[in-house]
């Protein structure tokens, strides 16, 4: 497959000039010209599960503006296995009930919340009455009145909140924003979005409605309905939605797997879906009036790569979308500048998720 640009320096230029006069696309450059570069913020992880283990902390080794300075966990022998790993000082250990005494510890800046959903709120609330930052990972939570106060306890604090959209900073995706920004092919008609996997463990949290707060449409279904806004760059206006569950013994709290509707207000509709029931779901589409473009992948941690209508592809070199996030929002913490993936972005994707669950539950149209 041809590469859409021929060397580094076209897609840095190209992303460059996009950067400057997109405001998503800044992502990729916003807060990054006055950090001292001396400085490195320090970063406390919260819950040390399988992301934390297997991307963040060593996404955070290859990071420009931040060090993994803290960890926050409730399981004694992952604290001292942490600890020998990364040469953690004993001071900056914390439990999740003695988390609130960072507000003594200057090594500590941003702490990055990575447990389970229906905690996030929990633990931002904490972290921001220690008078830290907080990076907190998607869904934001589980109810907007929780994301609310999210935004409010941080506000309060005078503290950045942001949320872990990590393919805000991702290449391939960040093209696609500025094909359809630009009306490379014209305006957009339709988004098709969608994002599954297969489940394993039915014990697991994912699977259990309180901590959750749903099935694949909170999981990995909000990557879809992010693709939609941010590809079409507008709001949806209503939504529709169907779900199913054919293994009743596994899916007893959550859904197995979903579909839905939305319609945007400049005439594009977007039609998604989600599951845990099968692997390979990953992609999107967007239609326009001359022609279209796609990602298949569009949302794993690498690989990531499309295709255009006009047979050209889109390939840009995959980057660690986690230092990448985590480096912009350090810059940003450096040089008071708002993150591009604030709270209230977080909000406004539960707000249209918990509208998806009611559409589905009720058979009705929900307006937005
Ligand atoms: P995980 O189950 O592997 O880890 C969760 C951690 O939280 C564990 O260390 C667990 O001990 C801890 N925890 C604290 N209280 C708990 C409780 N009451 N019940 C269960 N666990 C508890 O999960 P994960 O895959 O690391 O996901 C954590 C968060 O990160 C979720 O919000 C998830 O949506 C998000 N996530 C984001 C991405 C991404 O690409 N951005 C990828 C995976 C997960």
């Amino acid at each position: 497959m041809k590469a859409s640009f021929a060397t580094r320096r076209d897609f840095l230029k190209t992303t460059a000039l996009a950067a400057a006069s997109l405001p998503f696309l800044g992502a990729l450059s916003s807060c990054a010209r006055a950090a001292d570069p001396g400085r490195k913020l320090g970063f406390a992880l919260v819950g040390l599960g399988s992301l934390s283990t297997n991307q963040i902390a060593p996404a955070l080794q290859k990071t420009n503006f931040c060090k993994l300075a803290g960890i926050v966990t409730g399981t004694p022998a992952k604290a001292q296995s942490w600890q020998a790993q990364y040469h953690l000082s004993d001071k900056n250990i914390y439990t999740y009930d003695t988390m609130e005494q960072m507000a003594d510890n200057p090594d500590i800046d941003i702490v990055y919340v990575v447990t389970p959903n229906a905690l996030h709120a929990e633990h931002t609330l904490k972290a921001a009455k220690a008078g830290k930052h907080v990076l907190c990972e998607k869904p934001m939570e589980v109810s907007v009145e929780k994301c609310q106060q999210m935004i409010d306890a941080c506000k309060k604090a005078g503290r950045q909140l942001a949320i872990g959209y990590r393919l805000h900073f991702e290449p391939n995706n960040l093209e696609c924003v500025r094909l359809a920004r630009e009306k490379v092919f014209g305006s957009l008609k339709l988004i098709q979005a969608d994002f599954g996997f297969r489940i394993g463990d039915p014990n697991q949290w994912r699977l259990n409605r309180a901590l959750a707060g749903g099935g694949p449409l909170m999981d990995v279904g909000i990557y879809a309905l992010q693709a939609t806004r941010y590809i079409s760059g507008e709001e949806p206006v209503s939504v529709s939605a169907i779900t199913t569950v054919t293994d009743p013994a596994k899916f007893k709290e959550v859904e197995e797997s979903i579909a839905w509707q939305m319609k945007f207000p400049g005439g594009a509709l977007a039609s998604c879906t989600s599951t845990y029931n099968f692997y390979g779901l990953n992609r999107y589409q967007a239609f326009a009036e001359n022609g279209w473009f796609e990602l298949a992948p569009a949302y794993y941690y690498d690989g990531i790569q499309g295709r255009r209508s006009d047979g050209r592809s889109i390939r840009f070199p995959a980057i660690d979308q986690f230092a990448a996030q985590m480096d912009n929002f350090a810059e940003c913490v450096l040089n008071s500048q708002p993150t591009k993936v604030p709270g209230e972005e977080g909000l406004r994707d539960v707000k249209i998720m918990m509208a998806i669950y009611e559409a589905a539950r009720t058979g009705k149209t929900v307006n937005l």
